[in-house]
């Protein structure tokens, strides 16, 4: 094991020392050559350190690799980075209520494409607060998430149907869902790849799928960049992981769709309609056909905003 991965499983407190930790393919592609946009990242608590993050020499896709095995993972989200976090969690009704007009807001932005009623799927819901709009408005709700503390709440407390569970391990009736939303999740799961795929077989055809994910920093990209984010959903890979899986984007945009909210500043959304899902190879042609991110171009754009954070804060201390 390098040292560095050493250093991090020491940072985070890890009772374990011998995670297979491995280079993966590409998430989006299935490429193998990527290209290191940043090694220093953010660990959290205000500590910083090599941690790589990488693009996809063939889509651009940003992520983390090497990869640890998938127990890393689980122990991270049940032990260490609850450990870690458990001084500044909100309280849960704060966290409900800002779920909850977040969720309206939502409705709104997408009043013209939602039906009057329908069937509403949200992969990680914490707590749940974003289902209880729907719920009012006469929907079948249902929630999961792997956050035992946010579930019990959401099940006890606001009565909403909701499993203790790792989305990837999700069982969902075939066809049955009007509108699957995924509100930054994405981003912190093992596998991406497995949970789309559940998601498309559960959705109606025609069904709408909604993603959040972080589309630009909005300081340091040492800090956007962190070992809390497995990947980076930014604008042109929110609209491929929703093609690859067979969703047609029609919106991708960082308008506020679910309100402004300062700490979601940076956010961009993506919203597609169930069709049929490509091949490989048209998933390819999608990509050549410029639905890309070049690397070196990715790494200007990070390289940029990082000068004029620094601009920013040199001016103010003269
Ligand atoms: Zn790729």
């Amino acid at each position: 094991m390098e040292e560095y991965i050493i250093k991090y499983l020491e940072h985070i407190q890890s009772d374990r020392f011998d995670y297979e930790v491995k280079m993966v393919p590409c998430e989006v592609c299935g490429r193998m050559e990527f290209t290191v946009v940043r090694e220093e990242i953010s660990l959290g608590q205000g500590v910083y350190g090599k941690y790589p993050v990488q693009a996809c020499n063939h889509c651009g896709f940003l992520m983390h690799n090497p990869r640890f095995e998938k127990t890393f993972y689980q122990d991270f989200y049940r032990k260490y980075y609850r450990r870690m976090t458990h001084h500044n969690t909100k309280p849960m009704h704060e966290f409900v209520e800002n779920q909850v007009v977040r969720a309206n807001n939502m409705i709104d932005y997408l009043k013209d494409y939602l039906p009057e009623r329908g069937a509403v799927l949200d992969v990680g819901s914490s707590s749940g607060g974003f289902l209880i709009p729907f719920r009012d408005m006469g929907w079948d709700v249902y929630g999961n998430d792997p956050d035992k503390e946010h579930v019990e709440y959401g099940i006890n407390e606001l009565k909403l149907p909701i499993e203790f569970i790792d989305a990837e391990e999700m069982q969902l009736e075939p066809n049955s869902f009007d509108l699957i939303i995924i509100m930054g999740s994405l981003e912190h799961v093992y596998d991406p790849n497995i949970i789309l795929k559940k998601c498309r077989q559960a959705s109606k055809e025609g069904g709408l799928l909604v993603l959040e994910g972080r589309f630009r920093p909005l300081g340091l990209s040492k800090n956007f960049f962190n070992h809390n984010h497995h990947r980076y959903l930014r604008k042109t890979h929110i609209q491929l992981m929703m093609i690859k899986h067979g969703w047609q984007p029609f919106i991708a945009t960082d308008d506020p769709v679910c309100g402004v909210n300062v700490q979601r500043e940076g956010n961009g959304y993506c919203v597609g309609r169930a069709i049929t899902i490509p091949t490989q190879s048209e998933l390819d042609v999608v990509i050549e056909g410029g639905l890309k991110d070049v690397p070196s171009e990715t790494i200007k754009e990070f390289d940029d905003f990082d000068a004029q954070i620094h601009l920013h804060t040199s001016k103010e201390i003269t």
